[in-house]
This record gives structure tokens, C-alpha cells and sequence, in this order.
């Protein structure tokens, strides 16, 4: 997976992502710091409105959780 691409389904999937593409995506930002911080500056982002945001963005807190594990 390119980082285009991996950042193309974050961006249009923050509500619901189909598994295989958690897992594709999970496995690149393992691998590419460049997403990776991308994700983070996103993460941190949500979850600062989080409280204020509805609960469409639970792929994005899955990835999250997924990263932080282990
Ligand atoms: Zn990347």
C-alpha cells in the first residue's frame, strides 16, 4: 500500500472501515513514519472533539487502539 492510498481511506473511511482495509491500513503505518505521524497529528485532532463529535468516527478510535496495544 502506497501512502496516498493509505491516507485516501483514512481520510474517506473515518465512520466505518471495511476490515481488510484496517488491517492493510494498520499494517502500513506500521511501517511508514510518514503516515504515521499523520495519523497521530489526526488522532490527536479527534480526540480533542471527541466529546463534541457523534460516534461516526469509531474506525479512527479502533486504529487507534490497534496501535497503541502491545
Ligand atoms: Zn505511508
Amino acid at each position: 500500500m502506497r501512502c496516498r492510498e493509505a491516507v485516501k481511506i483514512i481520510a474517506e473511511n473515518l465512520g466505518a472501515l471495511d476490515g481488510r482495509y484496517f488491517e492493510a491500513v494498520r499494517a502500513h503505518l506500521q511501517t511508514c513514519s510518514n503516515c504515521s505521524a499523520y495519523l497521530d497529528s489526526l488522532e490527536k485532532t479527534v480526540l480533542l472533539y471527541r466529546r463534541i463529535l457523534p460516534p461516526t468516527i469509531n474506525f479512527l478510535f479502533d486504529l487507534h487502539a490497534a496501535r497503541t496495544a502491545g
